[in-house]
């Protein structure tokens, strides 16, 4: 039963850019999708699965007259729940032809192998990270999220850095990874508009997510250097409007950037401070470094220490030693 609830209708943000805000039941607040009048009418985003998402997406489309069977592309920036779970419900109405990165395709299709795997790895990263057993089960609630706000689909076509997305000849596809390893965002040079997803949100920095490795064999991404450089992509080129996926449009996007890449700094000299008083585990360094979060949000803030570990490791200004699986920093 969905409550009645006022929706917002779609605004034109850009030329040819509708702007629907949707509202989803996670703490970062609504997800805004993009409509793009395109070669072929081209919806960025699809929204988590539940009924006032969806309620929000058919009102946003009837505020410009446009019907969900009109939809002919589907692009996804990434492959969190906010921003693809209703993919299927759109697809089954529109028969949308449906892009994204490669390694966003696990994730949508909900492989079991790679669940599995998935499950595996955070179940090593966090014992070795000095996560007490009954906090594991963390692991579990996180993969049922997938589960829970999204339903089984499928990408299309796959793209990659750099290219023109077939039916948006005017579009560019930025790869942009580090909040996820799967996230591209958009550019259209001719007045240099990016949808950036959540690469680049005002309000709050975006979490370079840890992920798995795309193989088994590989070592896991460093996600926070990935994603500060490609920050520092961005903050090269010249974007006048950043349309992201949460909250407000970015313009003045280099000193956005700029204050990102400088906290990290910050952080990480809290790290060192915390360190020199002895060896500590990330575990522990993440209790200290997010006193009131750590319980509620262990995903996302270990996410968040493990990166600036990294930052300082890349640096060798942290070492670490292994007892009995669990790493000990120090300086
Ligand atoms: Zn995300
Ligand atoms: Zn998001």
């Amino acid at each position: 039963m969905s409550k009645q609830q006022p929706f917002k209708k779609a605004v034109e943000v850009a030329p040819g850019i509708y702007q629907i805000e949707i509202p989803t039941p996670f703490s970062v607040g609504p997800v805004n999708l993009y409509l793009l009048q395109g070669e072929k009418l081209t919806l960025v985003d699809a929204g988590p699965l539940t009924e006032g998402a969806w309620s929000a997406l058919m009102a946003g489309l009837e505020s410009i007259q446009i019907r969900p069977e009109e939809i002919e592309q589907i692009v996804l920036t990434h492959h969190h729940v906010d921003h693809c779970g209703q993919l299927e419900r759109i697809r089954r109405i529109s028969g949308a032809t449906t892009f994204a990165h490669p390694l966003a395709v696990p994730y949508v299709e909900i492989d079991q192998d790679f669940l599995d795997f998935h499950d595996r790895f955070f179940y090593e990263l966090y014992r070795e990270s000095g996560v007490p057993d009954e906090k594991l089960i963390i692991i579990e609630k996180y993969h049922k999220l997938i589960t829970t706000f999204a339903e089984r689909s499928q990408i299309d076509v796959t793209l990659k850095h750099d290219q023109t997305i077939p039916g948006l000849a005017e579009w560019k596809v930025l790869y942009t990874p580090g909040h996820s390893q799967s996230h591209l965002s958009l550019y259209r040079e001719k007045d240099r508009v990016m949808i950036a997803g959540d690469h680049i949100i005002k309000r709050i920095s975006s979490n370079a997510f840890i992920e798995p490795p795309r193989d088994q064999s590989q070592a896991r991404p460093l996600t926070l250097v990935q994603y500060r450089t490609a920050l520092q992509m961005c903050a090269d080129m010249e974007i006048d409007l950043a349309l992201s996926g949460h909250g407000e449009p970015v313009v003045g996007h280099r000193e956005l950037i700029l204050q990102r890449l400088q906290k990290n700094w910050e952080r990480t000299d809290r790290l060192r401070q915390l360190l020199q008083d002895g060896e500590k585990t990330a575990y522990e360094l993440n209790a200290l470094l997010f006193p009131l979060l750590y319980e509620q949000e262990l995903p996302l803030t270990l996410s968040e220490t493990l990166g600036h570990i990294d930052l300082l490791k890349i640096l060798h200004q942290l070492e670490s030693r292994e007892v009995e699986g669990v790493l000990y920093y120090s300086l």
